[in-house]
């Protein structure tokens, strides 16, 4: 049953750049280094200090916010967002508000498992910003106390904010993976989240029908999210809490102020943290240390013919014209475009999209995981796997033992001629097998009479008994005979 509200959520995603810089000076945006050794004037807020902007940061941003259909003006700003916070040694952020580099846009998710229809999403905008720095809490180690590494401070960002136009934990966690997806085509992120690359805080409130009238439930901000299942799991405890409020208090709403709640992953529930700022409480004003920006139509034209095939799109082209399912298309694309593009030169050479499919999303994939291997250094390269298929589609390698052959190949690096040729696999003769069906029935005819009294299941022992025979047989053959013989023979 659904429940007697809507959820409704708006996503606010920070996604850092792929730059080699932080975004007003040339230290190294590289994770992992030791504390404040990617650190200068600029990026932790000596007086005087005077911040240029990295134009590839800007590339970058622009390609996203093409790719997500957004509004380019020609002209944007900077601004201070002003706050006090022991990880932004300047006091203000370099942020951009009202006149963001983008606005207006959206992006489409889709569910192939259905559960809901395929639906637009809105982005209110995408705008360019500075990461603060990183607090580290060592009371782990026993010191208790805290110290600021600013290696992050000065970072690019984009934060990107959707409408609130998804209405399910489920409709959100499809919009991020597709997100993700397309700022990894598009190669302007890594998007690793546990690296801090793709961030997430939710807006979520809940619209409740009584007595014939509409209500909203106040707006909850939930920050620390994680990984997309705390995104999930979050969502979904707080459209519960925030019913459960509303019909504790007397289903009487009041002037609740708009609440930041933080996710405990491990205790499974959100707390509250404070009231959220109003945009007033930052006291935004013009940077008047860097220059607005302006983006020509040139410029927009130039990123758009930098972006390559979209996930979208490209999941259109395996359906339209390799024919393959939508769920298929999904599950191949989804794994990122490397994959993408092994599976169709394997597709191209054995002239069999479907049997690649298949091939590539399940031993492929397989094998992948089992040996930690990325796409890029699989053993088995596309023509080899094609070939396997051919050999299959020819009748050279049956069936049943193509994955022996697909073992072999991809544990010493051969061809599927040379596997075959390992394994003793030897086609076996249409007259030969006829003549051993015979045997066999001859030898059997209990499970003769268990067939002829249309026991099918009694075939099983027979096919069996085949295969210990000869290896080689096609399993699907030996029925057919069998059951031609068992019929015609009386
Ligand atoms: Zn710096
Ligand atoms: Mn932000």
């Amino acid at each position: 049953m659904s429940p007697p509200y809507a959820t409704v959520i708006g996503l606010e995603v920070h996604v850092q750049l792929a730059t080699q810089s932080k975004l007003f000076c040339r230290c190294s945006t590289r994770f992992g280094a030791e504390p404040n050794t990617q650190t200068c004037p600029v990026c932790i807020g000596m007086p005087g200090a005077l911040p240029v902007m990295n134009r590839r940061a800007y590339e970058l941003a622009l390609k996203t916010a093409v790719a997500l259909n957004c509004r380019i003006p020609p002209l944007t700003k900077w601004d201070r967002k002003q706050y006090y916070y022991p990880d932004l040694p300047k006091g203000y952020q370099i942020s951009q508000y009202d006149l963001p580099m983008s606005s207006d846009g959206y992006l489409e998710i889709s569910d192939p498992k259905d559960r809901f229809p395929p639906k637009r999403i809105g982005i209110i905008r995408a705008h360019l910003e500075e990461d603060a720095g990183k607090s580290i809490h060592d009371e782990a180690a026993g010191k208790a106390d805290s110290e600021i590494d600013l290696n992050r401070a000065g970072t690019p960002l984009l934060e990107i904010v959707s409408e609130p136009d998804l209405r399910s934990s489920a409709e959100a966690k499809a919009f991020l993976q597709e997100l993700r997806l397309l700022l990894t085509y598009i190669g302007v992120s890594d998007c690793n989240m546990q690296e801090g690359s793709l961030r997430v805080d939710a807006n979520v409130n809940l619209h409740i029908e009584t007595d014939g009238r509409q209500v909203a439930t106040p707006i909850v901000e939930i920050k620390n999210l994680n990984s997309f299942r705390a995104v999930e799991r979050a969502l979904d405890y707080e459209a519960q809490r925030q019913y459960r409020q509303w019909q504790q208090t007397g289903q009487k709403l009041g002037d609740a102020p708009k609440q930041t709640r933080g996710w405990d992953d491990a205790a499974g529930l959100t707390r509250g943290q404070r009231s959220k700022e109003e945009s007033s409480d930052y006291r935004y004003f013009p940077d008047p240390d860097l220059a607005p920006v302006t983006t020509t139509p040139e410029q927009v034209a130039a990123a758009r013919a930098s972006l390559g095939e979209l996930p979208a799109a490209l999941r259109s082209r395996l359906i339209s014209e390799l024919g393959l399912s939508a769920y298929d298309a999904d599950v191949l694309v989804n794994q990122g475009r490397p994959l993408v593009d092994y599976y169709l030169a394997v597709a191209d050479q054995c002239g069999d999209a479907k049997a690649a499919c298949n091939w590539v999303t399940q031993d492929v994939l397989r094998a992948m995981k089992d040996g930690g291997l990325s796409i890029e250094s699989f053993p088995l390269s596309a023509p080899r796997l094609a070939g396997l298929i051919s050999a299959i589609r020819r009748g050279d390698l049956p069936g049943p033992r193509s994955r022996e052959a697909f073992e072999v190949m991809l544990a010493s690096s051969r061809d599927v001629e040379s596997a075959i040729a390992e394994l003793g696999i030897e086609k076996v003769d249409e007259s030969a097998l006829v003549e051993l069906c015979r045997e066999l029935l001859a030898a059997n005819p209990r499970i003769v009479a268990d067939i002829e009294a249309g026991k099918m299941q009694a075939l099983g022992a027979l096919i069996g008994q085949a295969k210990k025979r000869n290896p080689n047989v096609d399993p699907n053959r030996v029925r057919e005979i069998c059951l031609e013989l068992a019929k015609g023979g009386g």
